[in-house]
């Protein structure tokens, strides 16, 4: 269904996970896809780098083989408090280490190979008028489409543009990304707290040590810089202090980012189907994201594949997209809002840490309540 007024039936804002994966799905339906993406690939990016299995069989239906990345492949989740105190778990569904240089990397190949489109630009703002999407962009062109899908990630010029509702509230997170030289278990994913946050620690392809934190902005800004705050305050868990002293960073200085914000946002917006984190992030000690990410494309390519049929309208697409968003998302981002109010309070999160290293029964109800089954796909 191509408008006669349109450059193209879909365009993607935002080639991240939610975005690229959604193209590929897309442009696999037959339809004519056009991505923006406001970054050259491939880019590092602030994330912890372990996706759970979940996604392996969506991966499967849309030709991408992980393999070929040579992932490492995770299977126990250690624990531990501010003190050290440590427990491990087996993952229930495990999963694998990949870097996002290299994931995203091989998802806009396979985009390309797919005869999509993918302009590097940056979208200004997005106006839905006759029953189509005008997508303005920074180079000063501007493109149509019948659909227009929202993968622009946690916090972007368009969320602002679009007085999107968590914008206006100040958040008080900020990650802290390196990949290091170091030994480490390929196959445990280590999430240890500290005063005032907590780091992920995973192997990804290539032997490299992903090291990835947020933390509370107020304890992070009494000191000089990162490399004092690593040795002040992340170093107290003596599973951290053994890991920073003897891991080399390969990064000339760290990736990091602030005003990450695990508010509520709306998933169709201006008729805009959001996808990934611009449809709501969840704390990344869930270790979820990526695999919200990639399920949420599945959710809306398939809504939208059945609207450029015409086999639904407009109005039906939003209705059904929203109620499987919300059927698989809602409650596990409601359980990790809850988990991050507690860590927001450093007194109750160390209380909390230390409780379930003492009842470590609790750590699979947290896995289960904020992880989702493999996601299914009809051959
Ligand atoms: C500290 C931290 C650690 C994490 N660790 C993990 C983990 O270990 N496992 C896990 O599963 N999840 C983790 N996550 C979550 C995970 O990183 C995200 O959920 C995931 O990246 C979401 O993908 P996305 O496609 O929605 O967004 P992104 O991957 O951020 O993609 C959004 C894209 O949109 C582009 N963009 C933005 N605005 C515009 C614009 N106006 N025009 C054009 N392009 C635009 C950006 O350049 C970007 O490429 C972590 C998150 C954080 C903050």
């Amino acid at each position: 269904m191509k408008n006669s007024n349109c450059n193209t039936e879909v365009i993607i804002i935002g080639g991240g996970l939610a975005g690229l994966t959604s193209a590929i799905h897309l442009s696999k339906a037959g339809a004519e896809v056009t991505v923006i993406e406001k970054n050259s690939y491939p880019k590092h990016k602030v994330c912890g780098e372990y996706i759970s299995n979940e996604v392996l069989p969506y991966f499967d239906w849309l030709g991408i083989n992980i393999e070929e990345l040579k992932p490492t492949h995770v299977s126990t989740l250690q624990f531990s408090s501010e003190s050290g105190r440590t427990i491990e778990t087996k993952l229930p569904l495990g999963g694998f280490g990949i870097s996002r240089y290299t994931l995203d990397h091989a998802l806009y190949l396979k985009a390309l190979s797919q005869n999509c489109e993918i302009i590097e630009d940056q979208v200004n703002e997005v106006i839905f008028k006759d029953d189509y999407f005008e997508v303005k962009l920074a180079s000063g062109k501007t493109l149509t489409a019948a659909v227009a899908l929202g993968a622009f990630g946690k916090r972007s010029n368009l969320d602002l543009k679009m007085h999107r509702n968590f914008i206006a509230q100040k958040s008080p997170w900020l990650a802290v990304k390196s990949h290091y030289r170091g030994e480490f278990k390929n196959d445990v994913v280590g999430l240890h707290n500290f005063k005032g946050g907590y780091c992920g620690v995973s192997k990804v392809e290539n032997d490299l040590l992903n090291i990835c934190y947020l933390t509370n902005f107020e304890s992070f800004k009494k000191f000089k810089n990162i490399e004092e705050f690593q040795q002040k305050v992340v170093s107290q868990n003596p599973h951290l202090k053994n890991i920073l002293e003897n891991s080399t960073s390969c990064f000339e200085k760290p990736l990091t980012i602030s005003q990450i914000n695990f508010d509520k946002k709306e998933n169709v917006e201006n008729h805009i189907l959001m996808m990934g984190d611009t449809a709501g992030l969840i704390h990344p000690l869930c270790g979820n994201g990526m695999a919200m990410a990639i399920h949420s494309a599945k959710l809306a390519s398939e809504q939208v594949a059945k609207f450029i049929t015409k086999e639904i309208t407009r109005s039906q697409m939003e209705k059904n997209y929203t109620q499987n968003w919300n059927k698989n998302f809602k409650n596990r981002l409601r359980f990790g809002r809850f988990l991050g109010a507690i860590f927001e309070n450093s007194r109750l999160s160390e209380v909390l840490t230390d409780f379930i290293t003492y009842f470590p029964f609790l750590l699979p109800v947290i896995i289960k309540n904020t992880h989702g089954k493999k996601i299914a796909v009809k051959c």
